[in-house]
């Protein structure tokens, strides 16, 4: 391969980082991607058959919602131009009226030029900065020690669409009411991932160190947890308010009915004991006198997936999980009864039975196989 085409390539792409090069066999190259001359956005497509020289070039440019195509026959090259040239005086060549039909187009109460602030503050190393071929999504990720969080936001309106938080964060209303630029809303995220550290450190352990079954996967959004305790019997841990972990926590035991019972008593005597200086993990560890939780059988040998073990798959629907996540874990209090569901698939699954009356005698809270009873416990796995 020729060097010197690659140097020029390696050089526009640090001076336009939004472009992407592709250089084909044939000689000829294609570039994409969004470039900023002179503060004003711009998303292209340019095709050079004879690369590096410009002659034939065809450019397409995005006006609003589509592209306007533009050649050497209606845009005015000077002769000596090269392709860094053409690049550079964009906005010098581009027709007049279009270069204003686009920087006049954000029409918000954005107070400053949107634009020009995301090129100030993409050098920041605190976080990642990306803007989309309409210019119209900013993503905001990998943020310093907060790595799996993100925010993405409509511009030039700074209207949030997506972000990492928990729904009950009433992120856009926050942003709303108080901060009116980028960087104020960027302070202000950055300033709730650190309000909400303690919130994030206590699911750290609990999914590190135990066997987290809902939700899967686990992510930034979910407020509670699903995992075993012993055999057949889980714990749910919901944190209701994220800036008020142990105020708003609430620890559900899911499984057959006298184990519930049971452990119900030793979880509210340890509640009375609760150590507010470690996390949740280390005083649900003291409180059931566990040195852990259970984990997967894993250790004879390589990871087994438990999707393809058929004693761990729904005996409703014949699948381990489903598109929600959710995996099957209701048992019934006959220990010897092999029936495993789960929770949605027997819920459905009684309704049925109750529309249809075919079978009188069976009511939800007993065991479809063994008629043993089923624990209401179970309930605790449907609210999600
Ligand atoms: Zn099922
Ligand atoms: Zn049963």
């Amino acid at each position: 391969m020729d060097t010197g085409n690659s140097d020029v390539e390696r050089a526009l792409v640090r001076k336009y980082p939004g472009l992407t090069v592709e250089l084909k066999p044939s000689g000829s190259c294609s570039i994409s991607g969004v470039i900023c001359n002179k503060g004003i956005w711009r998303s292209l497509k340019l095709y050079l058959p004879h690369y590096p020289v410009l002659h034939g070039f065809v450019l397409y440019v995005q006006f609003g919602v589509e592209y306007k195509i533009f050649s050497p026959d209606n845009l005015k090259l000077q002769d000596d131009w090269m392709l860094e040239d053409l690049l550079d005086n964009l906005e010098k060549i581009l027709p007049a009226k279009e270069t204003e039909s686009i920087s006049k187009k954000p029409k918000t109460t954005y107070q400053g030029n949107i634009y020009s602030d995301i090129l100030d503050l993409r050098k920041s190393k605190e976080y990642r900065m990306q803007i989309d071929d309409d210019c119209s999504v900013l993503r905001l990720s990998e943020f310093n020690e907060h790595e799996r969080h993100y925010l993405e936001l409509e511009i030039p309106s700074l209207r949030v669409r997506d972000h990492s938080l928990p729904e009950c964060v009433s992120l856009g209303e926050m942003l709303t009411k108080s901060a009116r630029t980028l960087e104020e809303v960027i302070n202000l995220f950055r300033k709730l991932l650190e309000d909400l550290r303690p919130f994030y450190d206590n699911f750290m352990d609990i999914d590190e160190l135990c066997h987290v079954l809902q939700p899967s996967p686990a992510t930034t959004k979910h407020k509670s947890r699903v995992f075993p305790l012993k055999d057949r019997v889980y714990l749910k841990l919901t944190i209701g308010d994220p800036f008020a972990c142990i105020a708003s926590m609430a620890l559900q035991i899911i499984g057959p009915t006298d184990e519930v019972a049971q452990l119900r008593q030793v979880l509210s005597e340890g509640l009375g004991n609760w150590d507010s200086e470690v996390d949740i993990h280390k005083n649900l560890l003291r409180m059931f006198d566990l040195c852990f939780f259970p984990m997967p059988d894993w250790c004879d040998g390589p990871k087994q997936d438990e999707e393809d073990n058929e004693e761990l798959r729904c005996n409703i629907c014949f699948s381990y999980r489903l598109d929600s996540g959710e995996v099957p874990l209701v048992s019934c209090d006959n220990p010897k009864c092999v029936l495993r569901c789960h929770a949605g698939c027997l819920k459905e699954w009684f309704q049925t039975q109750m529309e249809g009356k075919t079978f009188l005698e069976v009511s939800f809270g007993l065991c479809p196989f063994c008629k043993a009873k089923l624990s209401t416990s179970f309930a605790a796995l449907l609210d999600e």
